[in-house]
């Protein structure tokens, strides 16, 4: 009888430790009711971060970036040579066609898109699409007629749309 008061109480005085207003995990003297929504931490209006999910600590935000930018240094290079030869043949190709390049561009560039990611295992990097589109649009410098340039406008759009798709 004695033990099961014993343990009821324990358990009270338990549940009021974890009700009490908690300290933010980085600032300790900062009361806090907000909590981070995937480690449940108690955090500061500083330390929250709003992401798309809600509320989430520093750290744990942090962690979430590592795990979409897993690309390596290589991965750039490649990204950067296949949009830039790829790209740079496809609009010297295509000035030629004229209007159709404005159906054929968003097709170009989302081939492009594919065997860049493919290239480079699917990882992710946060810079990636930058670089694609940069050295696409280094590639146009040598194609600057009327059709090059609205090539290069569409096709550049649509890449970047593509690989930051799988980015963040
Ligand atoms: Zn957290
Ligand atoms: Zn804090």
């Amino acid at each position: 009888m004695t033990d099961y008061v014993d343990s009821n109480l324990a358990v009270d005085i338990d549940q009021i430790g974890k009700h009490a207003t908690p300290g933010c995990i980085n600032h300790p003297g900062r009361e806090t009711t907000l909590r981070c929504n995937r480690c449940d931490g108690p955090i500061c209006p500083d330390c929250a971060r709003k992401t798309p999910v809600g509320y989430r600590c520093v750290g744990c935000v942090r962690q979430q970036q590592a795990i979409f930018d897993t690309a390596v240094w290589h991965d750039y290079v490649v990204a950067a040579v296949i949009s830039f030869v790829l790209s740079g043949l496809a609009g010297a190709l295509m000035v030629r066609l004229g209007w159709f390049v404005i159906f054929l561009a968003p097709t170009v560039a989302g081939i492009i898109s594919e065997i860049i990611k493919r290239a480079i295992g699917r990882r992710r990097g946060k810079y990636l699409s930058y670089v694609a589109v940069g050295f696409m649009l280094l590639a146009g410098l040598f194609n600057l007629t009327m059709w090059g340039i609205i090539y290069l406008a569409i096709a550049s759009t649509t890449l970047y749309a593509r690989l930051r798709s799988v980015s963040i």
